[in-house]
């Protein structure tokens, strides 16, 4: 196994790719980003690796904008079985694979890549991940819940906007903090997937009013991921969260976020984004192998390392 946080490059990839075949079990699947010494993917994907028996493991690669295209033709010639995507890679690199699936298309983002026959396949695990992190946190559907997405229009938002619409949310509001994004997104909705999605800002007023008439509300801003961050949810619409809400932080990273404090504070269920993370990884896995994701063992990884 490669060092907990190694980090390869993208002229490990170019090459003749020994740095990888030597290792044990050989590199074959990766994560490009940048930064990406922070993942917490390899050990997930790792520990389902070994508990599955395959050969193979899963390494950090650091790949910067510009190097994106090649890195990817080379994740081919280097016999790798495919890659997830993380910051800034999302969205670019839409234009530079072979076939890219509906979902993935309306999110505009690629989170996941399988190399099959040569060729590399995108898709999206985010959507579907945060659907199957809402069931098992809250014990419902997305197709039940009226949903007000904070930051809606981000890579990540959008990714959760789109799976809502997919799976017939009652109600969807953007609330973004350029309300011109919101309203292409809605634009978008509407035209591709015959959906109404309403935008608004960030003002107290109208956020007052969407969190009345919604279900789950769902932080997908970075608001949270710093220490001392304010919630994205300002202290005016506060008193409109109740016990009947649920709050989903898309975040991550360490401890509580100011959002989630508010939630415990009005008695709403909330849960963090550790559980997002969880299911989208655990879809890239079925992706890439087309059996059942050892969910525990995962789970298990990820608790450890975060
Ligand atoms: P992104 O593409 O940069 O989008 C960020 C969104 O937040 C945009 O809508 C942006 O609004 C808004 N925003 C940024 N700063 C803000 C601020 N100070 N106040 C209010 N709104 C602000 O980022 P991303 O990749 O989607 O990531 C967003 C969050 O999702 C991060 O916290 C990340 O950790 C989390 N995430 C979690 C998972 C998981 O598996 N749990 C997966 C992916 C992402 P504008 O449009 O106005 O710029």
């Amino acid at each position: 196994m490669s060092g907990p946080t190694e980090v390869f490059s993208a002229a490990d990839l170019a090459g003749d790719c020994e740095v990888f075949r030597r290792m044990s079990p050989p590199a074959r699947l990766c994560i490009f980003g940048d930064p990406v010494a922070h993942s917490a993917s390899p050990p997930m994907q790792n520990a389902a690796l070994r508990e599955h028996g395959l050969p193979f493991q899963y390494v950090r690669i650091r790949v910067a904008p510009e190097e994106l295209p090649h890195a990817l033709v080379n994740l081919a010639k280097a016999d790798f079985l495919g890659a997830n995507l993380t910051i800034p890679h999302k969205q670019a690199a839409l234009t530079f694979l072979d076939e890219v699936s509906r979902e993935a298309r309306l999110m505009g983002a690629i989170n996941t890549v399988a190399v099959r026959d040569g060729k590399l396949h995108g898709f999206n695990t985010d959507g579907p991940g945060f659907a199957a992190a809402i069931r098992e946190e809250f014990g419902t559907d997305l197709g039940s819940l009226r949903v007000l997405i904070l930051g809606g229009a981000g890579g990540a938002g959008r990714a959760i906007t789109v799976q809502c619409a997919l799976e017939g949310s009652p109600s969807m509001i953007v609330a973004n903090r350029s309300p011109e994004k919101g309203e292409a997104l809605a634009g978008e909705m509407k035209r591709d997937l015959g959906k109404e999605v309403s935008s608004i800002s960030l003002d107290p007023a109208a956020l007052l009013k969407a969190v009345a008439s919604s279900d789950l509300i769902i932080n997908a801003t970075p608001l949270g991921m710093k220490t001392g961050d304010p919630s994205p949810l300002p202290e005016a619409v506060e008193n409109a969260l109740t016990e009947r809400h649920m709050v989903y932080d898309t975040i991550y990273s360490g401890g509580t976020t100011a959002l989630l404090k508010q939630a415990s504070k009005a008695g709403a269920k909330s849960a963090s984004g550790l559980s997002m993370l969880l299911h989208q990884g655990a879809k890239a896995f079925e992706i890439w192998f087309g059996k059942p994701a050892p969910l525990e063992t995962m789970r298990a990884a990820l608790k450890q390392a975060s």
